[in-house]
């Protein structure tokens, strides 16, 4: 089996954890990541056995650190077939030109803009949309949370209106420059812009979002309440999302109260960084009266969206036309329950 072989540009909190999904994969090679500075993360990934693929304009720096490289990301390109771009939001654009000229293909993250890759993606919505495209975007964490759960629920019975408050981390783990540190805050620029970003994969979905960051550094929150088209019951909508791929049903009265206890799940898990793929239902918290569902869910912002990327991966390079099989690839690899 010939495989489809894939560099990671930008190595921190996403490209990271891409990268040690890449290399999990049987289908895929990780010919290397690229870094700009000789950090301990540039360190860590020669440790790992990855080749470290610099910016022309960084190549002294590394030089001089006596850290090795493989060469400049010209080289880089010239050995792979898809990148995935991990580069800070905005960044990528500055990127597109070069894997364009360089007749490679990239998927952005969603820190970009849709019109940047002109296809969105997510795995359970829309995995044929970005079949042999040259450029698709994984949507972000937040969207990737909506569309994991919303996306099944509208399947099965139409939503007529989505109402979500997104309570949002206030910076990742490994982030020591953001905040608050203290206190909560609203984003007073209204409707966020998380409900249209669900729209560039679920067009139809009438969705209104709003956000409030909070001092944690582990997970967002979400509390959603959504109108369907008829009636239904909490046995109903339980049952769809057991059925929902990468999405994990806990209780509160397990002791699954707050995300500290998630994170403590992902630990015991032995997940790779404890990191929680899944988008995590409290079960006790979904309720339905008449057509109305009220539900909490929550994302681990540094993870949900890696397996996405993989499946990206496989449809934009047409290595997998069915996206279950590419799912349960992915899960198999990762570590995720498989759902039948
Ligand atoms: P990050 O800041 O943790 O990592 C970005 C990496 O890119 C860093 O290593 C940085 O040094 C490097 N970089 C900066 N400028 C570069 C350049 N010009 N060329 C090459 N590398 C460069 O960012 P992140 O949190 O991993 O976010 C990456 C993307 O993923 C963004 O679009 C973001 O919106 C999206 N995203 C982030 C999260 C999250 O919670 N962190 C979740 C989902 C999606």
């Amino acid at each position: 089996m010939t495989k489809i072989r894939v560099a990671v540009n930008g190595y921190r909190t996403i490209g990271k954890r891409v990268a040690t999904a890449i290399a999990a994969q049987d289908d895929m090679e990780l010919v290397g990541v690229t870094k700009t500075r000789p950090t301990f993360e540039a360190l860590t990934a020669l440790d790992k056995g990855y080749d470290l693929y610099v910016p022309e304009e960084s190549v002294k720096a590394f030089n001089d650190a006596g850290v090795r490289i493989a060469g400049t990301l010209q080289d880089m390109y010239k050995k792979v077939d898809i990148v995935v771009d991990c580069t800070p939001g905005n960044v990528g654009e500055f990127y597109r030109d070069q894997y364009k000229a360089a007749g490679v293909k990239a998927i952005f993250q969603g820190g970009e803009d849709h019109a940047l890759a002109g296809t969105s993606f997510n795995s359970t919505a829309n995995y044929s949309e970005s079949w042999g495209a040259q450029f698709s975007r994984v949507v972000s964490c937040n969207t990737t949370g909506l569309l994991r759960t919303l996306n099944p629920i509208d399947r099965v019975n139409k939503i007529q209106n989505a109402f979500v408050t997104i309570v949002r981390r206030a910076a990742d783990p490994g982030d020591s420059k953001n905040g608050p540190i203290n206190g909560l805050e609203p984003s007073v620029k209204l409707p966020t812009h998380h409900g249209p970003d669900v729209q560039s994969i679920m067009p139809w979905l009438n969705i209104s979002t709003m956000a409030v960051k909070a001092s944690t550094t582990l997970m967002h929150l979400h509390t959603i309440v959504a109108q369907l088209e008829r009636e239904t019951t909490t046995e109903e909508i339980l049952a769809i999302l057991e059925k929902a791929p990468r999405v994990r049903l806990v209780s509160s009265k397990d002791g699954i109260k707050t995300t500290a206890q998630i994170m403590e799940l992902a630990r015991d898990l032995g997940r790779d960084r404890s990191d929680m793929y899944e988008i995590v239902v409290w079960r006790d918290g979904i309720k339905v009266v008449g057509n109305t569902l009220y539900m909490y869910q929550a994302v681990h912002q540094e993870s949900d969206v890696i397996p996405e990327n993989i499946d990206c991966i496989r449809s934009m390079c047409k290595a997998e036309q069915d996206v279950a099989a590419s799912v349960a690839k992915t899960n198999a690899a990762l570590g995720i329950p498989q759902k039948n």
